[in-house]
């Protein structure tokens, strides 16, 4: 889900956010980084039953209105383009992602994993699901309680 490997960019250790940036060709702003914390939010608030503040979210899509592009290659294809400069459309298209999870019922769904000092967001592909990666933080969990039962 888009928008939540977007949030995922800052984990409790790094921020991942540019990286992930080039590695989808989008560019690399502070903007980004605010409109990632305004998505987070937005999701904590939307998962519990509360108003999210969607006014940021609002911003970023009318920074960069959608249309439809028709075209002629033999065939009609329709493309979806974006008006506005490359971070307003990066802007857009994430909101846009935001958007998606926020209107959709598995927003309800979305829990922060349980593993030590562990923040990431994800929607469990079971209800009793408690780590965003059974191998990491779920193993994690496993040995940190292995040491405790064997302390003595
Ligand atoms: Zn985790």
């Amino acid at each position: 889900m888009l928008a939540l490997e977007f949030v995922n960019t800052l984990t409790s250790e790094e921020d991942h956010l540019d990286e992930w940036l080039s590695s989808r060709d989008l560019p690399c702003s502070e903007a980004l980084r605010e409109l990632r914390g305004h998505v987070e939010a937005a999701v904590l608030a939307a998962r519990e039953g509360l108003e999210p503040d969607l006014a940021p979210l609002n911003a970023a899509l009318r920074g960069a209105p959608a249309y439809d592009v028709l075209s002629w290659s033999g065939v009609v294809e329709v493309a979806r383009e974006r008006d506005g400069d490359e971070v307003a459309r990066a802007l857009a298209l994430l909101a846009g992602a935001a958007g998606e999870l926020l209107a959709s019922p598995a927003v309800r769904k979305v829990k922060t994993c349980e593993g030590p000092g562990c923040r990431l967001l994800f929607v469990p592909a079971h209800p009793r699901r408690r780590w965003c990666d059974p191998a990491t933080c779920g193993n994690r969990v496993r040995v940190a309680r292995y040491y405790q039962r064997h302390k003595d």
